[in-house]
């Protein structure tokens, strides 16, 4: 396994293709470094008594340690464990882990392909498992490209006025092909080694050019990553680990970019593109179940804490609140546990997690973000969004005012006072805060993609079967007997 040295320097070794307002930048611009540091996390704690069972796997190709992030799920175990090693990691850097994306990708892939060389005589699953030793070995950091740019939502790929709107394919050599588009939203790009590129959405015959999935160094020529840093206010003094951390996002634009075949495991195969899109989105919701919860966490303390420093931590509307933020949670989380637990394996032996019990989990963390956010801003009072700035604490013309007023229980001292609100000032009234609010809604696609894919598997008709037995009306079947799991 590698270090979070060797990490940061492949990303100092990388060509630089990152824009950041308005110029280009390296990937050791201050703004990538709480991103980087969140993602070493994922390196550093591989060796920890409390972290290492879960951080680490052994990889089903060659049977040596590897980091669970570059691991294909070879049970239900290894998908409960991936779960729990997201909720841990995310309370530590407290926000998003970032790395599980890459992992959720290559899953996909290696269940995906395998079905298209079963079902085509392709060889994706050969290739993959060639690029997944490698990214074993390597101990790489993954990004996701799915989201294509979109254009025209209510028109398909290939009714669009221009169509590079949806990454495309637009030549194929004896070595390669040449891919032409944008990707959205890319969490990680600019300091991620390797780009997964999967097609967005199910396609039709005639959409063959965009049914295309590869993977890429993030500094390839023709990758462009314009890149967009979510920040907290810049502490000088009551620095906290809150702000060691933090994510950044790109707009991914592929100008012509060479891909040799070793590193395409998808190209024309429109059939499968849904079901790779699909999957990709199962994986990465059920990563969601396990980051929500720690969100949850995260929100269920601040909330508690913020009580007991205002006095107010045993009202009992306040006990109310606190107990709808561990229901959401715990009911996210529990989710989780029975996708992985009712999981499957397909036919390239990698498991899956069960696709309703996924979504329900996702649909819920999603539901319930806003109402996290407001019962954190109701209990913790308008300074979450007053709070005079750092300098103004420590100015000896204004600090014996803000130490005397801050003051709430006469026992918790000032800088606590102060930290703790600063901490909700960065949960919930930051250009972070505000960008985690959106992820929470569209993260792993937006809402009604979940109730499709739920609506996609669950037996009504079984449902219905039960309603006629209980109503007596021919054709009912009870619970067993109309299959209900
Ligand atoms: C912070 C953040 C990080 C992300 N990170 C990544 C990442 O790393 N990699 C990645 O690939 N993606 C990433 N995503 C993308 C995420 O998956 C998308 O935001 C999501 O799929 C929605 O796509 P969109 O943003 O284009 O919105 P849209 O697709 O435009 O959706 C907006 C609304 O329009 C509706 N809509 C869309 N099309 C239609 C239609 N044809 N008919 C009717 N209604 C329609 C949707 O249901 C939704 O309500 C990230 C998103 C966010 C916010």
């Amino acid at each position: 396994m590698k270090t979070s040295n060797d990490y940061r320097k492949r990303l100092a070794a990388m060509r630089p293709n990152i824009y950041m307002g308005g110029k280009p930048v390296g990937r050791d611009h201050p703004a990538f470094q709480p991103g980087i540091n969140t993602l070493a996390l994922t390196f550093d704690l591989v060796d920890s008594p409390e972290y290492s069972e879960v951080l680490t796997a052994k990889s089903h190709l060659t049977g040596e340690k590897i980091n669970r992030f570059t691991h294909i799920h070879q049970s239900a175990d290894d998908l409960l464990k991936k779960q729990e090693l997201t909720r841990c990691l995310c309370l530590k850097s407290g926000r998003c882990i970032q790395r599980c994306m890459g992992i959720d990708a290559m899953n996909a892939l290696s269940v995906v392909t395998r079905e298209m060389d079963d079902a085509l005589g392709t060889e994706y699953h050969r290739r993959f498992l060639d690029y997944l030793r490698f990214f074993q070995e390597s101990d790489l950091v993954g990004n996701a490209a799915q989201t294509d740019v979109k254009g025209d939502r209510s028109l398909r790929p290939h009714q669009q006025a221009d169509p590079d709107l949806y990454l495309r394919v637009v030549e194929k050599r004896p070595e390669g092909i040449v891919v032409r588009g944008a990707k959205a939203h890319n969490s990680i790009a600019a300091y991620a080694d390797e780009l997964l590129v999967i097609p967005t959405r199910a396609l039709t015959p005639e959409e063959e050019e965009w049914a295309v999935a590869f993977a890429i160094p993030a500094d390839a020529p023709g990758i462009k990553l314009i890149s967009v840093p979510h920040t907290h206010r810049q502490r000088k003094v009551i620095k906290a680990p809150v702000e060691e951390y933090g994510t950044m996002h790109a707009f991914t634009v592929f100008d012509d970019v060479f891909v040799p075949w070793e590193r395409v495991f998808m190209c024309g195969e429109a059939k499968f593109a849904g079901r790779l899109a699909a999957l990709f989105a199962t994986y990465h919701r059920h990563s969601y179940t396990g980051c929500k919860p720690a969100m949850s966490d995260i929100f269920t303390g601040a909330t508690a804490l913020v009580a007991e420093y205002n006095g107010i931590g045993k009202a009992s509307h306040v006990r109310d609140k606190l107990a709808d933020l561990v229901a959401v949670g715990e009911l996210v989380y529990a989710a989780g546990i029975a996708a992985g637990v009712k999981g499957s394996r397909s036919s390239s032996g990698t498991y899956i997690p069960d696709v309703i019990y996924t979504n329900v989990g996702r649909y819920h963390a999603e539901v319930n973000i806003y109402h996290e956010y407001e019962t954190l801003a109701d209990i913790a009072g308008g300074l979450a969004a007053t709070l005079p700035m750092e300098e103004d604490f420590y100015n000896p013309e204004t600090r014996p005012y803000l130490e005397k007023y801050i003051m709430r229980k006469a026992d918790v001292p000032a800088e606590y006072q102060h930290r703790c609100y600063r901490l909700i000032e960065n949960l919930i009234c930051s250009s972070t805060g505000a960008a985690a609010q959106i992820s929470g809604i569209h993260g792993g696609g937006s809402p009604v993609m979940e109730k499709i894919a739920i609506m996609g598997r669950y037996d009504l008709e079984a449902r219905k079967r039960v309603a006629k037995y209980l109503a007596g009306i021919p054709g009912g079947e009870d619970g067993e007997n109309g299959g209900l799991s």
